[in-house]
């Protein structure tokens, strides 16, 4: 089982191993229709049947690969499935499977140039290439991050260190405010938690009809606090909101935010991998604009998780947020970017690589042409529901997303979601539009055809 020599598996099992689970996933990539896309099982069934011990001794490669299929799959929801339609709908393709393996071969960490010149580097490469292809300012720096969550949080303290440089020391004032609309993300909210700004200091502005965040209630909100000796300082614009699509008048917002200084960031986490669209490039409308901005190539860009990208026009200030040099991290590399000292972390997986592999893979114009399949199927599904007279649409399809109710009211929605789910072969959520039950389609899966949506919709109809 373990090689003497190396201590770890032997190389020719290695191969043997790795060519079988490379064959299961190829097979699984083939077909995941042969999967029900939910899991079916209850809190707890998974854990009673897993010892609550690790083993003393090694087990066989061959029994854990045979208890994966056996006892973990069942357990599995199949994000990477053609009928996954909750939430946001992703995909892990084949050419980002490669780079993630790569990645966990060469185990680099990227938190110094020295500690991996590649990693840091492709780093810097390809956030410029995502920043190329979506139109935006090529002077913006740029980094990988887990999550746009982590991404908000590095904004705000980037921010709060601009407002209130003494924060650094001595904490926040307690005065500073931070605007959202009601269709924000929660992540910034939780954001300006961590970072002290304190949730009473969170404005939610209100929206208009189309749930995007109305430009003279910002306003208000700025002045009304600004008459209170508050400190106005940071507000988040979204590129497609997860409730609905919906896209801020950036531009507008932008304007609010520079004659008041303050930091403007973009939230485009799901939406802004839509401006690799020609045709779709105006969702990225006044993005030029902003202090910091964060796209998902994990979401809609078919890079597997987690690959978030985070941009701002003002490193500096992340520097003087976050840098603190340990004597044992100093190098003398000059010239180059040690990622460590523009955010939270230290250790920084090689995510550049799956990033890499993938752009190169697809192309611009492969990319663009499975997001435009994506819209197109999510704009006919909107279609048919639309033309549909049970049935009423809450938000405009814009994106690869579908909001819609039936006329009667909450519970009957709410039973129609309950019956497309239980189904087993489709998942849909939901959220909450204008105080009503609202159920969310996501189409935006590599693999969903048109035959898929073309079943999901009789399924939708038969009730
Ligand atoms: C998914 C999403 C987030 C959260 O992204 P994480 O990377 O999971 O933190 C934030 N904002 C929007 C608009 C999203 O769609």
């Amino acid at each position: 089982m373990i090689d003497e020599h190396s201590r770890d598996m032997p190389a020719a099992d290695f191969r043997r191993y790795g060519q079988q689970l490379i064959a299961w996933i190829a097979e699984y990539l083939n077909d995941p229709r042969q999967y029900p896309v939910l899991a079916r099982c209850q809190p707890g069934d998974l854990r009673r049947q897993l010892p609550a011990t690790g083993p003393q001794r090694g087990e066989s490669m061959a029994t854990i690969l045979q208890d994966f299929e056996q006892v973990i799959l069942p357990a599995v929801t199949h994000w990477n499935h053609p009928h996954f339609h909750a939430y946001f709908s992703i995909s892990s393709s084949a050419p980002g499977i490669l780079g993630e393996l790569l990645t966990a071969a060469l185990d680099a960490n990227a938190m110094l140039w020295k500690s991996c010149p590649a990693a840091t580097e492709l780093e810097q490469t390809t956030v410029a290439w995502v920043l190329d292809w979506l139109g935006l300012p090529s002077a913006w720096f740029g980094m990988i991050l887990d999550s746009a969550s982590n991404a908000v949080l590095q904004a705000i303290v980037a921010a709060r260190q601009r407002a209130e440089p003494q924060s650094r020391a001595s904490g926040p004032s307690g005065r500073l405010v931070a605007y959202v609309s009601e269709h924000t993300h929660s992540s910034v909210e939780k954001a300006a938690i961590a970072a002290g700004i304190g949730q009473s200091n969170v404005r939610h502005i209100a929206v208009d009809a189309a749930f995007r965040m109305r430009p003279e209630a910002l306003e208000q909100a700025i002045q009304c606090d600004l008459a209170n000796g508050l400190t106005p300082f940071f507000a988040a614009a979204t590129v497609g909101t997860t409730s609905s699509t919906a896209v801020d008048p950036i531009e507008e917002i932008a304007a609010i935010c520079g004659a008041n200084g303050l930091w403007l960031h973009v939230d485009g986490a799901y939406g802004a991998s839509f401006g690799v669209v020609p045709e779709c490039r105006h969702f990225l409308n006044g993005v030029g604009h902003a202090d910091s901005f964060v796209v998902n190539p994990h979401k809609m860009m078919m890079v597997p998780l987690d690959c978030s990208l985070f941009y701002t026009r003002h490193p500096q200030l992340l520097r003087s947020a976050f840098s603190l040099e340990a004597e044992y991290l100093k190098t003398d590399a000059p010239g180059a970017v040690d990622y460590m000292d523009y955010g939270l972390a230290l250790g920084r997986r090689f995510r550049a690589l799956k990033l890499w592999f993938v752009m190169r893979c697809f192309g611009r114009d492969g990319l663009a042409a499975i997001l435009r399949e994506s819209l197109r199927m999510a704009a006919w599904l909107g279609e048919r529901i639309g033309a549909d007279e049970r049935f009423e649409l809450v938000a405009p399809v814009i994106m690869g997303l579908v909001c819609f109710r039936l006329r009667q009211g909450d519970a009957e929605t709410k039973e129609l979601m309950r019956r497309i789910n239980g189904s087993g072969r489709h998942f849909v959520s939901h959220t909450v539009l204008d105080g009503r039950f609202t159920i969310r389609v996501a189409i935006g899966n590599i693999r969903t055809e048109q035959r898929d949506v073309e079943e999901l919709w009789d399924n939708i109809a038969k009730s």
